[in-house]
Protein backbone atom coordinates (compact mmCIF):
# COMPACT_ATOMS: atom_id res chain seq x y z
CA UNK A 1 0.00 0.00 0.00
CA UNK A 2 2.82 2.25 -0.37
CA UNK A 3 1.04 4.37 -3.26
CA UNK A 4 -2.50 4.47 -1.59
CA UNK A 5 -3.88 8.17 -2.98
CA UNK A 6 -1.57 8.77 -6.01
CA UNK A 7 -2.51 8.34 -9.71
CA UNK A 8 -0.21 6.92 -12.67
CA UNK A 9 -0.13 6.51 -15.84
CA UNK A 10 1.87 4.07 -17.71
CA UNK A 11 2.13 4.17 -21.32
CA UNK A 12 1.63 1.48 -24.13
CA UNK A 13 0.13 -0.76 -21.12
CA UNK A 14 -2.34 -2.96 -22.73
CA UNK A 15 0.40 -5.88 -22.75
CA UNK A 16 3.84 -6.68 -20.89
CA UNK A 17 5.84 -5.23 -19.15
CA UNK A 18 3.23 -2.22 -19.18
CA UNK A 19 0.76 -4.44 -18.17
CA UNK A 20 2.55 -5.68 -14.98
CA UNK A 21 3.68 -2.34 -14.20
CA UNK A 22 0.09 -0.94 -13.78
CA UNK A 23 -0.90 -4.23 -11.83
CA UNK A 24 1.50 -3.98 -9.06
CA UNK A 25 1.17 0.08 -8.78
CA UNK A 26 -2.49 -1.09 -8.46
CA UNK A 27 -1.86 -3.76 -5.68
CA UNK A 28 0.25 -0.84 -3.70
CA UNK A 29 -3.16 1.39 -3.92
CA UNK A 30 -2.43 3.80 -6.57
CA UNK A 31 -5.26 4.50 -9.51
CA UNK A 32 -3.91 3.95 -12.87
CA UNK A 33 -3.91 5.07 -15.96
CA UNK A 34 -3.92 2.12 -18.88
CA UNK A 35 -2.53 3.28 -22.02
CA UNK A 36 -3.05 1.38 -25.71
CA UNK A 37 -2.20 2.26 -29.41
CA UNK A 38 -4.23 -0.06 -31.02
CA UNK A 39 -5.08 -3.37 -28.45
CA UNK A 40 -8.54 -2.27 -26.62
CA UNK A 41 -8.92 -5.68 -25.65
CA UNK A 42 -5.45 -5.46 -23.85
CA UNK A 43 -6.17 -2.73 -21.94
CA UNK A 44 -9.63 -4.22 -21.32
CA UNK A 45 -7.82 -7.00 -19.94
CA UNK A 46 -5.14 -4.97 -17.70
CA UNK A 47 -8.37 -3.08 -16.25
CA UNK A 48 -10.21 -5.84 -15.57
CA UNK A 49 -7.33 -7.09 -13.45
CA UNK A 50 -6.74 -3.86 -11.33
CA UNK A 51 -10.69 -3.86 -10.78
CA UNK A 52 -11.18 -7.44 -9.65
CA UNK A 53 -8.12 -7.41 -7.32
CA UNK A 54 -10.65 -5.57 -4.81
CA UNK A 55 -10.59 -3.18 -1.98
CA UNK A 56 -7.48 -4.22 0.43
CA UNK A 57 -6.55 -3.05 3.94
CA UNK A 58 -3.16 -2.73 5.70
CA UNK A 59 -3.18 -1.14 9.22
CA UNK A 60 -6.69 0.67 9.50
CA UNK A 61 -5.86 1.86 5.64
CA UNK A 62 -8.42 0.88 3.08
CA UNK A 63 -8.39 1.23 -0.68
CA UNK A 64 -9.46 0.19 -3.64
CA UNK A 65 -7.77 0.85 -6.88
CA UNK A 66 -9.50 2.09 -9.93
CA UNK A 67 -8.17 2.05 -13.93
CA UNK A 68 -9.09 4.15 -16.67
CA UNK A 69 -8.03 3.03 -20.43
CA UNK A 70 -6.96 5.83 -22.59
CA UNK A 71 -5.94 5.31 -26.56
CA UNK A 72 -2.80 7.19 -27.64
CA UNK A 73 -0.14 6.87 -30.29
CA UNK A 74 2.79 7.84 -28.24
CA UNK A 75 4.46 8.91 -31.60
CA UNK A 76 2.48 11.60 -32.27
CA UNK A 77 3.09 14.77 -29.47
CA UNK A 78 -0.71 16.03 -29.99
CA UNK A 79 -1.65 12.58 -28.48
CA UNK A 80 0.62 12.23 -25.97
CA UNK A 81 -0.31 15.79 -24.60
CA UNK A 82 -4.44 15.12 -25.19
CA UNK A 83 -3.33 11.34 -22.81
CA UNK A 84 -1.86 13.48 -19.98
CA UNK A 85 -4.58 16.08 -20.34
CA UNK A 86 -7.37 13.17 -20.44
CA UNK A 87 -5.60 11.20 -17.04
CA UNK A 88 -6.10 14.15 -15.08
CA UNK A 89 -9.20 15.22 -16.25
CA UNK A 90 -10.17 12.02 -14.94
CA UNK A 91 -8.50 11.26 -11.72
CA UNK A 92 -8.41 15.25 -10.94
CA UNK A 93 -4.02 14.81 -11.16
CA UNK A 94 -1.66 12.75 -11.81
CA UNK A 95 1.41 12.36 -9.80
CA UNK A 96 3.68 8.96 -11.47
CA UNK A 97 5.00 8.99 -14.98
CA UNK A 98 5.65 5.58 -16.38
CA UNK A 99 7.32 5.97 -19.69
CA UNK A 100 6.53 2.33 -20.87
CA UNK A 101 5.59 2.63 -24.47
CA UNK A 102 8.34 1.20 -27.22
CA UNK A 103 9.69 -0.11 -30.13
CA UNK A 104 12.45 -1.86 -31.81
CA UNK A 105 13.27 -2.32 -35.81
CA UNK A 106 15.73 -4.98 -36.75
CA UNK A 107 17.80 -4.08 -39.99
CA UNK A 108 21.25 -3.80 -40.76
CA UNK A 109 22.41 -0.39 -40.43
CA UNK A 110 22.81 0.50 -44.10
CA UNK A 111 19.17 -0.42 -44.71
CA UNK A 112 17.26 1.51 -42.07
CA UNK A 113 14.61 2.90 -43.63
CA UNK A 114 13.86 7.07 -42.74
CA UNK A 115 10.17 5.43 -41.69
CA UNK A 116 11.54 3.22 -39.30
CA UNK A 117 13.90 5.31 -37.67
CA UNK A 118 11.15 8.21 -37.27
CA UNK A 119 9.12 5.07 -35.78
CA UNK A 120 11.10 4.30 -33.53
CA UNK A 121 12.43 7.59 -32.26
CA UNK A 122 8.96 9.10 -32.40
CA UNK A 123 7.51 6.71 -29.95
CA UNK A 124 11.05 6.17 -27.82
CA UNK A 125 11.79 9.37 -27.15
CA UNK A 126 10.21 12.33 -28.90
CA UNK A 127 7.01 10.61 -27.01
CA UNK A 128 9.17 10.25 -23.91
CA UNK A 129 10.12 14.38 -23.86
CA UNK A 130 6.65 15.71 -24.16
CA UNK A 131 4.70 13.24 -22.04
CA UNK A 132 7.33 13.91 -19.26
CA UNK A 133 7.25 17.85 -20.16
CA UNK A 134 3.20 17.67 -20.11
CA UNK A 135 3.43 16.16 -17.00
CA UNK A 136 6.10 18.32 -15.24
CA UNK A 137 3.94 21.71 -16.55
CA UNK A 138 1.01 19.91 -14.67
CA UNK A 139 3.21 19.44 -11.48
CA UNK A 140 4.01 23.14 -11.70
CA UNK A 141 0.76 24.18 -12.40
CA UNK A 142 -0.52 22.53 -8.93
CA UNK A 143 2.55 23.16 -7.62
CA UNK A 144 3.23 19.47 -6.25
CA UNK A 145 6.45 16.69 -6.65
CA UNK A 146 6.17 13.85 -8.53
CA UNK A 147 7.88 11.03 -10.01
CA UNK A 148 8.88 9.90 -13.37
CA UNK A 149 10.44 6.45 -14.82
CA UNK A 150 11.05 5.82 -17.54
CA UNK A 151 11.37 2.33 -18.98
CA UNK A 152 14.81 2.30 -21.18
CA UNK A 153 17.31 -0.87 -21.72
CA UNK A 154 20.41 -2.44 -21.05
CA UNK A 155 20.82 -1.11 -24.53
CA UNK A 156 21.50 2.17 -22.85
CA UNK A 157 24.82 1.30 -22.30
CA UNK A 158 25.50 -2.04 -24.71
CA UNK A 159 25.54 -2.07 -28.61
CA UNK A 160 23.33 -4.21 -30.14
CA UNK A 161 24.21 -4.67 -33.96
CA UNK A 162 20.84 -4.38 -36.01
CA UNK A 163 18.59 -2.21 -33.80
CA UNK A 164 20.86 0.92 -33.96
CA UNK A 165 18.30 3.49 -34.16
CA UNK A 166 16.57 1.53 -30.81
CA UNK A 167 20.30 2.07 -28.76
CA UNK A 168 20.48 5.54 -30.13
CA UNK A 169 16.44 5.93 -28.52
CA UNK A 170 17.58 4.58 -25.02
CA UNK A 171 20.60 6.04 -24.95
CA UNK A 172 18.95 9.25 -25.80
CA UNK A 173 16.79 8.14 -22.52
CA UNK A 174 19.81 8.10 -20.44
CA UNK A 175 20.55 11.48 -20.98
CA UNK A 176 17.45 13.16 -20.71
CA UNK A 177 17.37 11.68 -17.37
CA UNK A 178 20.42 12.54 -16.18
CA UNK A 179 19.73 16.02 -17.49
CA UNK A 180 15.87 16.20 -15.58
CA UNK A 181 17.39 15.20 -12.47
CA UNK A 182 19.48 18.42 -12.35
CA UNK A 183 16.56 20.75 -14.46
CA UNK A 184 13.69 19.16 -12.52
CA UNK A 185 15.27 18.52 -8.59
CA UNK A 186 15.02 21.78 -6.94
CA UNK A 187 11.16 21.24 -8.09
CA UNK A 188 11.10 17.74 -5.68
CA UNK A 189 10.56 16.16 -9.20
CA UNK A 190 12.82 12.92 -9.23
CA UNK A 191 13.49 11.10 -12.19
CA UNK A 192 14.87 7.81 -13.22
CA UNK A 193 15.44 4.75 -15.85
CA UNK A 194 14.66 0.94 -15.38
CA UNK A 195 17.24 -0.87 -17.83
CA UNK A 196 15.65 -4.55 -18.29
CA UNK A 197 17.46 -7.22 -20.00
CA UNK A 198 15.74 -9.84 -21.57
CA UNK A 199 11.97 -9.96 -20.47
CA UNK A 200 9.82 -12.75 -21.60
CA UNK A 201 6.90 -10.22 -23.32
CA UNK A 202 5.87 -9.99 -27.47
CA UNK A 203 8.41 -7.37 -27.98
CA UNK A 204 10.65 -11.00 -27.62
CA UNK A 205 8.50 -13.53 -29.56
CA UNK A 206 10.79 -14.37 -32.58
CA UNK A 207 13.29 -15.28 -30.18
CA UNK A 208 11.38 -17.28 -28.10
CA UNK A 209 10.49 -19.30 -30.42
CA UNK A 210 14.12 -19.89 -31.77
CA UNK A 211 15.50 -22.21 -29.22
CA UNK A 212 19.21 -22.22 -30.90
CA UNK A 213 19.13 -18.41 -29.96
CA UNK A 214 17.25 -18.31 -26.23
CA UNK A 215 20.02 -21.18 -25.27
CA UNK A 216 22.75 -18.93 -26.47
CA UNK A 217 21.01 -15.92 -24.35
CA UNK A 218 20.39 -17.97 -21.38
CA UNK A 219 23.90 -18.79 -21.00
CA UNK A 220 24.77 -15.34 -20.63
CA UNK A 221 22.37 -14.54 -17.84
CA UNK A 222 24.14 -15.64 -14.63
CA UNK A 223 20.81 -15.68 -13.09
CA UNK A 224 19.95 -18.22 -15.70
CA UNK A 225 16.63 -17.75 -16.90
CA UNK A 226 14.67 -14.88 -18.71
CA UNK A 227 13.16 -11.84 -17.00
CA UNK A 228 9.10 -11.57 -16.01
CA UNK A 229 7.13 -7.92 -16.32
CA UNK A 230 6.87 -8.76 -12.27
CA UNK A 231 10.98 -7.78 -11.78
CA UNK A 232 10.67 -5.21 -13.70
CA UNK A 233 6.95 -3.91 -11.86
CA UNK A 234 8.66 -4.61 -8.43
CA UNK A 235 11.70 -1.76 -9.04
CA UNK A 236 9.27 0.86 -10.47
CA UNK A 237 6.62 0.60 -7.63
CA UNK A 238 9.70 0.71 -5.71
CA UNK A 239 10.83 4.09 -7.71
CA UNK A 240 7.32 5.47 -7.71
CA UNK A 241 7.01 5.49 -3.48
CA UNK A 242 8.39 7.71 -0.74
CA UNK A 243 11.16 5.03 0.11
CA UNK A 244 12.86 6.34 -3.23
CA UNK A 245 12.43 10.16 -2.45
CA UNK A 246 16.26 10.56 -2.65
CA UNK A 247 17.28 8.89 -5.60
CA UNK A 248 17.29 10.82 -8.99
CA UNK A 249 19.03 10.52 -12.01
CA UNK A 250 19.72 7.31 -11.95
CA UNK A 251 19.77 3.94 -14.34
CA UNK A 252 18.96 0.85 -12.31
CA UNK A 253 19.38 -2.40 -14.53
CA UNK A 254 16.78 -5.34 -14.03
CA UNK A 255 19.18 -8.14 -16.30
CA UNK A 256 19.44 -11.21 -14.24
CA UNK A 257 23.52 -9.62 -14.33
CA UNK A 258 23.27 -9.67 -18.49
CA UNK A 259 25.25 -6.48 -19.14
CA UNK A 260 28.34 -7.74 -16.92
CA UNK A 261 28.06 -10.94 -19.04
CA UNK A 262 27.34 -10.41 -22.20
CA UNK A 263 29.21 -11.85 -25.09
CA UNK A 264 27.98 -10.99 -29.04
CA UNK A 265 26.91 -14.31 -30.50
P1 LIG B 1 5.71 -5.16 -25.83
O1 LIG B 1 5.86 -5.07 -27.31
O2 LIG B 1 5.09 -6.35 -25.23
O3 LIG B 1 4.93 -3.89 -25.29
C1 LIG B 1 5.18 -2.60 -25.79
C2 LIG B 1 3.98 -1.77 -25.46
O4 LIG B 1 4.16 -0.47 -26.05
C3 LIG B 1 2.71 -2.36 -26.06
O5 LIG B 1 1.66 -2.25 -25.12
C4 LIG B 1 2.45 -1.48 -27.27
O6 LIG B 1 1.09 -1.38 -27.61
C5 LIG B 1 2.99 -0.15 -26.76
N1 LIG B 1 3.27 0.75 -27.86
C6 LIG B 1 4.09 0.55 -28.91
N2 LIG B 1 4.03 1.60 -29.73
C7 LIG B 1 3.13 2.45 -29.20
C8 LIG B 1 2.60 3.70 -29.59
N3 LIG B 1 2.97 4.29 -30.73
N4 LIG B 1 1.70 4.31 -28.79
C9 LIG B 1 1.28 3.72 -27.65
N5 LIG B 1 1.74 2.53 -27.23
C10 LIG B 1 2.64 1.92 -28.00
O7 LIG B 1 7.15 -4.94 -25.24
P2 LIG B 1 7.67 -4.90 -23.74
O8 LIG B 1 8.74 -5.89 -23.64
O9 LIG B 1 6.57 -4.93 -22.76
O10 LIG B 1 8.36 -3.45 -23.76
C11 LIG B 1 8.04 -2.41 -22.87
C12 LIG B 1 9.24 -1.48 -22.76
O11 LIG B 1 10.33 -2.22 -22.20
C13 LIG B 1 9.73 -0.92 -24.09
O12 LIG B 1 10.09 0.43 -23.93
C14 LIG B 1 10.96 -1.76 -24.39
O13 LIG B 1 11.91 -1.07 -25.17
C15 LIG B 1 11.47 -2.01 -22.99
N6 LIG B 1 12.36 -3.18 -22.90
C16 LIG B 1 11.88 -4.44 -23.07
C17 LIG B 1 12.76 -5.52 -22.98
C18 LIG B 1 12.31 -6.95 -23.14
O14 LIG B 1 13.17 -7.83 -23.20
N7 LIG B 1 11.03 -7.24 -23.22
C19 LIG B 1 14.11 -5.29 -22.72
C20 LIG B 1 14.56 -4.00 -22.57
C21 LIG B 1 13.67 -2.93 -22.65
Amino acid sequence: MKLAGKVALVTGSSQGIGQGIVLRLAQEGADVVINYRSHPEGAEETLAKVEAAGGKCYMAQCSQSHGYTVQADLGSVDEVQQLITESIQHFGKLDILVNNAGIEKHAPFWEVSEADYDAVMNVNLKGVFFATQTFVKHLLETKRTGKIINISSVHEELPFPNFTAYCASKGGMKMLTRNLAVELGSLGITINNVAPGAIETPINTKLLNNPEKLGALLQNIPLGRLGQPQDVASLVAFLASADANYITGSTFFVDGGLLWNYQEQ
